[in-house]
């Protein structure tokens, strides 16, 4: 059993510190992030009334979905354990003129201090770089209010998800570094299933995100495969 508040895993930190730089550089390894964060504010903002809430966006990176959700209206904290991505993610706020309460901490670290605190918690290509998924979305679950929003996006893991997020964008496109995912770390949309729930979650919808490696086209639809989006709900107390 992890002490919840080493739910890190050091080696998959060390990536996004390596590589942060060139966060917002929209043809560097963030290009598929840049290219799906349209597809993920616009499925949030069809979801939640963003304007106004008070939103936690758990392993927020250089802060691609936390300034859009700024922009949006939100009182947006974002949460990382990567020095360089948050020092990136600061940075940008001057050149974006948006404000966003940027912090060092793990999702469980959090939840201990802020329980019940926020409307929205977004946890977005996040769960598959943690040793114990679970405690995460334990902590998520935790950090929402009754009645509020949780969105987890992740990566499912089965041969096809293998072939297209690992071989084919790591190796064959190129798309992101190679070692980005590792396959063992995937999750299965029926264990982030039952995660939520056994953290007092209910899932409204999940949906596939999906690539057309011809066209370069991202585009939701059903079909879990590979990429996912999931929307869940605390219910009210
Ligand atoms: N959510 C962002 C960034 C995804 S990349 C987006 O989708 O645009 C994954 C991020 O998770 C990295 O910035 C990495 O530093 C962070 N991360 C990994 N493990 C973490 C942990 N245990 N606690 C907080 N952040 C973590």
């Amino acid at each position: 059993m992890i002490n919840t508040s080493d739910n890190i895993d050091n080696a998959e930190i060390a990536k996004f510190e390596e590589l942060a730089s060139r966060w917002w550089d929209p043809n560097s390894e963030f290009k598929p992030l840049h290219d799906i964060n349209p597809l993920r504010v616009e499925f949030i903002r069809q979801r939640v009334d963003v304007p106004g809430k008070a939103l936690l966006d758990v392993g927020c990176g250089g802060g691609l979905l936390t300034e859009s959700m700024a922009h949006l209206g939100a009182h947006v904290t974002g949460i990382d354990m990567g020095k360089a991505p948050l020092s990136v993610a600061r940075l940008h706020l001057k050149e974006s003129g948006l404000q966003v309460d940027y912090q060092r901490a793990t999702a469980e670290d959090f939840a201990s201090r802020y329980s019940h605190h926020y409307d929205v918690v977004t946890c977005l290509e996040m769960l598959e770089h943690v040793p114990d998924p679970a405690s995460t979305v334990n902590a998520c679950a935790k950090l929402v209010k009754p009645g509020g929003t949780v969105f987890f996006s992740t990566i499912n893991r089965n041969p096809k998800a293998w072939l297209f997020a690992i071989l084919g964008a790591e190796y064959v496109l190129k798309l992101l570094p190679k070692g980005t995912h590792d396959y063992a770390k995937l999750i299965k949309p029926s264990e982030l299933d039952s995660w939520s729930r056994n953290a007092g979650l209910t899932i409204h919808e999940m949906t596939g995100m999906h690539y057309n490696p011809i066209t370069k086209h991202y585009w939701m639809a059903p079909g879990l495969d590979v990429n996912y989006i999931v929307y869940a709900k605390k219910p009210d107390a």
